[in-house]
């Protein structure tokens, strides 16, 4: 599967689309979930074109793999979610669940999340 330059993030990248954005630099944008599943639900996604964690730990530079991370956390730290913890997910795929294929680590937090597997 090739990268869908027309998928909803990549829109929002370009600046075709709104977000609720907390966070941008050059490599990375955080924004809030539209469908949030916790108090704080905000993605953060590459500004490259990777579809998925597989594809960006595969295919990017390792120092621009260790920023995103990086910048995940100093993100979660700034949201407020590292006291109390929070739960970071990359959906990957169809068994993964993965709807946008655009790489994107969800960050959730503000309350129990519960058990961390439900399968629907
Ligand atoms: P996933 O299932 O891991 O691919 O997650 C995709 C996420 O993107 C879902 O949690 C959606 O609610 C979220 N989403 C879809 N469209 C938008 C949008 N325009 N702005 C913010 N979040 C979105």
């Amino acid at each position: 599967m090739s990268y869908d330059p027309n998928n909803i993030f990549a829109k929002i990248l370009r600046g075709e689309l709104p977000s609720d954005t907390v966070f941008e630099d050059d490599e990375v944008l955080a924004f809030r979930d539209i469908n949030p599943q916790a108090p704080i639900h905000v993605l953060v996604i590459p500004k490259g074109e990777y579809l998925s964690l597989d594809d960006f730990t595969r295919d990017a530079p390792a120092d621009v793999v260790g920023r995103f991370f990086q910048k995940a956390g100093e993100i979660a730290r700034q949201l407020g979610v590292d006291g109390d913890g929070y739960r970071a997910i990359a959906n990957i795929g169809s068994h993964g669940g993965q709807e946008v294929p655009h790489f994107h680590l969800h960050i959730c937090g503000g309350d129990w999340l519960g058990r961390m597997i439900a399968r629907e």
